[in-house]
């Protein structure tokens, strides 16, 4: 995991030494003290329904990973963000619709993502406004079927969408 191989202390300079800290070596600051934590990174996404209920917003992803696939339209939150705004953020950028958070769906652990593994909180979103047009990091967006999903979905969205739909 390339994003763990920090060799300068983030609040100070000094160098990082690996130091056995609260059960794992840890890179320690070796001027203030500072221990570094490896934390997944925090992402939101979107499954957003039309207003039949029928279909699913999706895009196909301009970037790694799964590059070329279809997905749920999500991205990383910022800092100073909730996870609601995040998602609503996400959709908008990505698919140009403005969206309305209906409730919590499901939490996925994405431990394989090269770029650093994250914990993706999924809403289920309803349409609220703006206009389709795929932008920021995808190439296109459209709505499928549920019962009908592409062949070429990236990360465990298929999955996702089957759990969603053997509960409702
Ligand atoms: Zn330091």
């Amino acid at each position: 995991m390339p994003h763990t191989r920090a060799t300068h202390c983030p609040l100070c300079g000094s160098n990082l030494k690996p130091t056995d800290w609260e059960g794992r070596t840890r890179p320690k600051c070796q001027g203030c003290g500072f221990v570094y934590f490896f934390n997944p990174a925090s992402a939101a996404a979107g499954l957003v329904l039309d207003a039949t209920g029928g279909k699913v917003l999706l895009v196909r992803r301009r970037i790694q990973p799964f590059r070329g696939a279809w997905a749920l339209p999500a991205g990383y939150q910022e800092i100073d963000e909730e996870p609601q705004e995040a998602v609503r953020r996400e959709v908008s950028e990505e698919t140009g619709l403005e969206v309305e958070v209906q409730r919590l769906l499901d939490v996925a652990w994405v431990g394989d993502d090269p770029r650093k593994p994250a914990n993706v909180i999924i809403y289920l979103c309803t349409v609220v406004g703006g206009q389709l047009r795929a932008a920021s990091d995808v190439s296109e967006v459209a709505w499928f079927s549920l019962t009908d999903l592409p062949e070429d979905m990236g990360f465990d969205n298929r999955d996702l969408i089957t759990r969603f739909l053997d509960r409702e």
